[in-house]
């Protein structure tokens, strides 16, 4: 059993996932390295300076560009990146559902055109697997069909049978690789994705169904799609009740730090999002009393660092005069230095949650910190 449930505050988790390629503490936060890099210009190197634990990168991107036969060839992706941490490649789902143009879904699986250059690719269950079995990831995602938001009830029913056939074919194949030894990482783990739409019967029988499969872990995907926030708590108190206790539950794409601690409220333990890496390169900066804009004209002589409360290795050293300058003059060092505290304020922040159900004081922490962190300033 890779998950242990260390201690429990209401629905809120404390615990630990081990893997082959370390120890997770959870409820934890995954560094998103689309391309295999954070977005900015931070390397393995740098994800260890700001207490990454998991770096997260994307199937379908790794499957263009640089293919994933070459990966594998090169020893994988721990080897070609140099983080020896665990790493989750998404299924690609995601991306051939958002990205690609022209698809077209069948039973088998979709074939959709590359959005580099209009190639013609299919992906299906088995090819999933086989990409990330050559990305050699420490958690495989199952490959699961994302249906837009809204959706009609009968539409998104019968995507929830196909995408729970999808997990049987994504099981079997996954099991058949790495028995054949065709997986770069022989105890790469494999977890499947609760979906649904906004209908809470679909939620709740979906996850009923995939419960029994036996999976390493739990994901709860097509939520933070532009559904308002309250909706998808409401999600996830729905299906919570039926995810298996003793496996870990990964919220996909989220979020703010006000939905990632409302998220660890309602019982989720990994989660993962663009957002810190994204808002930093536009000058968007998490503190501790909420949200700064760096660029703002207030802070052209501020010799203070971005957050006083932060002693990431940005804020140790430089002041938000500095950074602002570097921003606005487009230098890249602006750019990499925001990257870098808003990741270690993500981190950090899950580090905090993980004391604070330690000391049994998260509804404390819960309260004070929900919306503050979410506030511009
Ligand atoms: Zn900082």
């Amino acid at each position: 059993m890779p998950y242990r449930l260390i201690r429990q505050e209401g629905t809120a988790r404390r615990g630990e996932f081990k893997t082959v390629h370390g120890t997770v503490q959870t409820p934890a936060f995954m560094n998103v390295a689309t391309a295999a890099a954070i977005k900015g210009g931070l390397s393995a190197f740098d994800l260890k300076e700001i207490r990454a634990q998991v770096m997260l990168c994307n199937t379908y991107h790794l499957h263009l560009r640089p293919g994933d036969k070459l990966v594998a060839d090169l020893g994988g992706l721990h080897r070609f990146t140099r983080w020896d941490g665990p790493i989750l490649t998404d299924s690609g789902g995601f991306q051939v559902f958002s990205l690609a143009k022209l698809r077209h879904i069948t039973e088998e699986g979709v074939t959709f055109n590359s959005h580099l250059d209009g190639h013609k690719i299919f992906m299906g269950p088995e090819e999933s697997m086989q990409i990330q079995a050559n990305l050699g990831s420490t958690i495989a995602m199952a490959f699961d069909e994302c249906v837009e938001n809204p959706a009609e009830h009968d539409y998104a029913a019968a995507s929830c049978a196909r995408t729970a056939r999808w997990l049987l074919r994504c099981q079997k194949e996954l099991a058949r690789l790495k028995h054949e030894g065709k997986a770069v990482n022989p105890d790469q783990l494999l977890f499947g994705i609760n979906q649904g739409c906004t209908y809470k019967d679909l939620r709740v029988e979906h996850m009923k169904q995939i419960a029994e499969y036996d999976l390493d872990g739990y994901a709860i995907g097509g939520l933070a799609v532009g559904e308002p926030a309250e909706v998808m708590y409401d999600m996830i108190s729905a299906v919570e009740p039926y995810a298996p206790k003793d496996k870990i539950r990964y919220l996909m794409g989220v979020g703010t730090p006000g939905n990632i601690i409302e998220g660890v409220y309602r019982g989720v333990d990994l989660f993962d999002c663009v957002m810190p890496s994204r808002n930093a390169r536009h000058g968007h900066l998490f503190t501790w009393n909420g949200i700064i804009n760096i660029k703002n004209l207030k802070y052209e002589r501020d010799e203070s660092p971005i957050d006083p409360e932060c002693d990431c290795p940005v804020c140790r050293n430089f002041s938000r005069a500095y950074i602002r300058h570097l921003q606005k003059a487009d230098e890249m060092l602006g750019m990499r230095l925001a990257v870098m505290h808003n990741l270690y304020f993500y981190n950090h922040l899950m580090e905090r949650i993980r004391e604070e159900l330690d000391a049994g004081t998260f509804t404390q922490f819960h309260d004070k910190y929900v919306k503050l962190l979410d506030t511009r300033i």
